[in-house]
């Protein structure tokens, strides 16, 4: 039973180590408990809470001991962090809890941990109002999405605070680390969510080999309780919309069915749209905006404005549309008009129409086809008979007879649209004859068309997902400036606010971090581009070359063992030296169990075994001038980094010269293929693709 409870809020607040009495390492001797010095003793701490009608119990924790050091056996210190987690920081400051606790034997080591990063909150914040941060996502900033995607940073950032702070992570927890490498109290603490974790919901992570995952969710407004019904309403639409990515060529049929499916293209530069199949009012009809939001209501460009110009039989089959540049996100709606409704489009490149002389073909002017001059005549004929085009608008009309009564014209404040049915006409009038009120911000507008670009690219009270904090929120009334800068008012207001740059630390304004890591990134190939790499020459060596370079090509280290003091500039010390070297080599071998030389005895590669066949191999193979390769023996860590080095060479083949590879390998302190592709990341320049 722990009666005198207090909370250690200075030195390790967020750590999940407590500290007992010495009594207590006693008592657990006397029963028994075997202590190993890789394993952390895991004990389950239970709150419980003094009420009217006896103890009532609030809630238990996994919590590992730090020392043992009271005097007092039924006194405890327990981190802030703890009694934070179990949400009795209150209770513990009025007197109120009681604890108990019980060996833990059950958990495992973790294997793996999943964590999302959700941003950072001051600790001076997180004291006065404590409430408001335990068990939610609730951070006083998020993290920078270049910050959430830097994962070498973010891995070696967890790395090496994880094993300080914390000895074991339960399934579903937030986690508060401290930004100081020791795990002490900083200033500023980063929030963590754990998403997930193997073997088990409550693991280890003192001394285990840690699978370390960083998840990103997608972001949400912070707090649902912000929003008022109708938009959270549209906030669960928006979640089951599918979102699929096209490519060019694809060719894709919508039904009404699938009226939720948001398409997006990474760049719509240099592309044109094809509606292919539409029925006869062209009652599939595509919106495009250049986000998410895009909607029928909520557009920068609709297929309304380009109608098809060939109906064949009841299908319209060509209209084309000059996709905006950049990202391109769209969605198809059907007006309720028939039962068998589809749309089928295609992206391609656009295509200026060649016009060429060709001497053995000629251009239909009824299909617009180029026919073979042999069979032109008589393609001509039929031709003229099935295909009408309309005078005033071009449209051209395949299989239909007569261009259609009801075929109309508009070019009224808008260049020339068209179409075949009164229902089309309708359409085209309340898209762009009728006035229309914006529903967020009540503006109002000449027409439907003006209300829909409004909404996407203005109006204040639309949703938008900011680029700076990746929060989906109101865009706010525009400025001067906004404007200037292409920003929603929301977005200028929170490009200004400052950030502290991951990398460097310094200060700088959200809206200029791009440029700002453009600089540290400068600096890394400006680095890089000095760097003089060249490989020893010696095959079972992952050296580079040092400052100054030998006749021989050698590494320093390699180097050494030859290095005399007396003059040798015809190489010949060298020579000897090396002949040597080898024939002891190939004769006695250097004694290394590990040596992976082809050319040592100790290897168990050389084959080898009298003199005469030793002296000759040395003189005829690896000694004829002029040298350019030695089968010098290396030590264990040369030869266990020369292993990580090939094996990175041939996994990730061609994205690293194999000298960056070699140099990187030296750098580390932890020879891994991951750590040195995280190295590389960081310091190397890439090969360019060929
Ligand atoms: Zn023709
Ligand atoms: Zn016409
Ligand atoms: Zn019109
Ligand atoms: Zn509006
Ligand atoms: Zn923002
Ligand atoms: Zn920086
Ligand atoms: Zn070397
Ligand atoms: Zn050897």
């Amino acid at each position: 039973m722990l009666l005198n409870i207090s909370i250690d809020s200075s030195r390790n607040p967020f750590s999940d180590k407590i500290i007992l009495s010495q009594n207590v390492v006693r008592k657990f001797i006397d029963d028994g408990v075997e202590f190993t010095t890789s394993r952390p003793i895991f004990l389950r701490l239970t709150a419980f809470e003094n009420s009217k009608n006896g103890p009532v119990k609030l809630c238990s924790i996994s919590v590992s001991v730090r020392e043992f050091a009271l005097e007092d056996s039924e006194s405890v210190v327990i981190p802030w962090y703890l009694a934070f987690k179990m949400n009795i920081l209150d209770k513990i400051t009025h007197n109120k809890i009681f604890m108990d606790y019980a060996l833990d034997n059950s958990i495992p080591d973790g294997s793996h941990i999943s964590l999302e990063p959700l941003g950072w909150i001051s600790w001076n914040n997180l004291q006065q109002n404590s409430q408001k941060y335990v068990n939610n996502h609730v951070v006083d900033e998020p993290f920078t999405e270049k910050f959430i995607r830097d994962d070498f940073f973010l891995k070696s950032f967890l790395e090496a605070r994880l094993n300080n702070a914390l000895s074991s992570i339960t399934n579903g927890d937030y986690i508060l680390m401290s930004t100081n490498c020791n795990g002490e109290l900083s200033e500023k603490l980063y929030k963590f969510k754990v998403e997930g974790l193997s073997p088990g919901s409550t693991v280890s992570v003192v001394n285990t080999d840690l699978d370390l995952e960083i998840v990103r969710a997608i972001k949400y407004p912070p707090s649902t309780t912000e929003m008022n019904a109708s938009s959270s309403e549209r906030f669960i639409n928006e979640q089951i919309r599918k979102n699929v990515e096209i490519s060019i060529g694809d060719v894709i049929s919508v039904i009404p069915a699938e009226q939720n499916t948001v398409f997006s293209l990474v760049d719509g530069s240099n592309l044109e749209l094809r509606i292919v199949e539409n029925d006869i009012h062209e009652s599939g009809q595509i919106f495009f905006g250049s986000n998410n939001s895009v909607d029928f209501d909520c557009y920068s460009l609709s297929s309304n404005s380009a109608p098809s110009t060939v109906l064949r039989l009841q299908t319209n089959i060509d209209s084309r549309l000059d996709l905006p540049k950049g990202e391109v996100s769209f969605v198809v709606k059907f007006d309720k008009v028939s039962l068998a409704q589809l749309l089928k489009f295609t992206v391609h490149e656009k295509t200026s129409k060649i016009i060429t002389n060709s001497s053995d073909h000629k251009l239909c002017s009824n299909c617009e086809n180029w026919i073979p001059n042999t069979t032109y005549d008589l393609h001509e004929l039929r031709c003229s008979r099935n295909v009408k085009t309309c005078i005033e608008c071009s449209k051209k009309f395949i299989n239909v007879g007569s261009v259609p009564t009801e075929h109309w014209h508009c070019s009224r404040q808008h260049s020339l649209m068209f179409g075949d049915t009164v229902h089309s006409q309708e359409r085209h009038q309340r898209f762009y004859h009728e006035p229309q009120d914006c529903n967020l911000c009540q503006s109002h507008f000449q027409s439907f068309e003006l209300m829909a670009r409004h909404k996407h690219n203005d109006c204040p009270f639309k949703e938008h997902v900011c680029r700076f904090c990746h929060l989906s929120l109101l865009r706010e009334k525009p400025t001067v400036e906004s404007r200037y800068f292409g920003l929603s008012g929301h977005e200028l207001a929170c490009g200004m606010k400052t950030t502290e740059c991951y990398k460097c630390g310094k200060i700088v304004k959200r809206m200029e971090l791009d440029l700002h890591l453009d600089i540290h990134n400068a600096e890394k190939i400006d680095k890089a581009q000095r760097l003089q790499l060249a490989l020893c020459k010696n095959i079972n060596c992952c050296r580079t070359l040092g400052e100054v370079w030998n006749a021989q090509s050698l590494c320093d280290i390699c180097y050494g063992q030859f290095y005399s003091t007396q003059d040798d500039s015809d190489g010949s010390q060298f020579l000897r030296k090396l002949e040597r070297k080898y024939v002891i080599q190939l004769s006695r071998g250097c004694g290394s169990t590990f040596c992976k030389n082809l050319n040592c005895k100790s290897s168990g590669l050389s084959r080898l075994s009298t003199m005469p066949e030793i002296m000759n191999h040395v003189h005829k193979s690896l000694m004829t001038a002029p040298i350019f390769q030695f089968w010098i023996c290396v030590d264990e860590a040369t030869t266990k980094k020369k292993l990580v080095a090939d094996m990175y060479a041939e996994l990730k083949s061609g994205k690293y010269e194999i000298e960056w590879i070699h140099y990187g390998v030296n750098q580390i302190p932890v020879v891994t293929i991951d750590a040195l592709d995280h190295w590389l990341e960081e310091n190397a320049i890439a090969t360019p693709p060929k």
